[in-house]
């Protein structure tokens, strides 16, 4: 489903993501973990069409999209959610989520529908009269989930949506996130929490310093000893 062939990407001197390739099987849950400045949320900026790559190439579903930018990106079913989430506050819940769903949607009344199902999905329903800015940060940022899942998208990248959260509510997102890969989507997240990591992903991808230093089933990329150290330093 996604494909990365030497994707690099240069801020002046600093290499952020250094020559990494990776595939993403179509209907998996794949999780991107590694230290604090390893290169992740470059890296998803670099996928979504946010950045510009200095070298490599992305290839979606078959398109190569190293060159689209985010929107044509969306168009074609990849999406995203920002580790701060930026809700509309001046507009309810679900009118935030028929933005995602007028993607796909001109007509109002089928992108209310696509709206309420993606809310509905999340558990959002009950929230869904009462603007963003009156609503918890769990609920704010399964709120974004639904606003990218009403895109109908083939494949979402989740930055950190369990960062700040309590273990409860990180439970409900991680049995939400199961849910929403039963409905045939393909998963690529970012997270620091190693034990919802372990949970959901099929395959793990580790960065160091912009470097992919591991990549494989959950257990075996914990027990590495390069991720070891990469985590614990020297
Ligand atoms: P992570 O998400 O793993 O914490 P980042 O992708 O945010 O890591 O950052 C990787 C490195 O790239 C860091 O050293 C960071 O300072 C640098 N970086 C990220 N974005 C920019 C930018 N827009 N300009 C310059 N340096 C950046």
């Amino acid at each position: 489903m996604l494909s990365l062939n030497g994707v690099t990407k240069k801020f002046g001197g600093l290499t952020a993501v250094d020559n990494v390739s990776f595939d993403v099987k179509e209907g998996s849950i794949c999780g991107l973990i590694g230290p604090n400045g390893s290169g992740k949320t470059t890296l998803f900026n670099l996928i979504s069409g946010v950045y510009p790559l200095t070298c490599g190439s992305v290839k979606f579903n078959g398109v190569d999209i190293t060159k689209l930018k985010s929107h044509a990106i969306a168009n074609l079913g990849l999406v995203r959610t920002f580790q701060i989430v930026k809700p509309f506050n001046n507009i309810s819940a679900l009118e935030n989520v028929v933005v995602g769903a007028f993607q796909k949607h001109t007509n109002r009344t089928d992108a209310e529908k696509v709206a309420v199902r993606s809310m509905e999905m999340l558990d959002l329903l009950k929230y869904k009269d009462i603007q963003p800015q009156h609503l918890p940060l769990a609920i704010k940022k399964k709120l974004e989930i639904a606003r990218i899942i009403s895109t109908e998208p083939k494949m979402i990248l989740l930055d950190e949506v369990m960062g700040g959260l309590n273990p409860q509510e990180t439970d409900e997102i991680v049995e939400t996130i199961i849910k929403i890969n039963d409905t045939g989507m393909t998963v690529l997240l970012i997270e620091h929490k190693m034990k919802c990591i372990m949970k959901l992903s099929e395959k793990v991808i580790v960065l160091n310093n912009g470097a992919m230093i591991a990549n494989g089933e959950p257990e075996a990329v914990v027990n590495d000893k390069e991720v070891i150290r990469a985590y614990l330093g020297d």
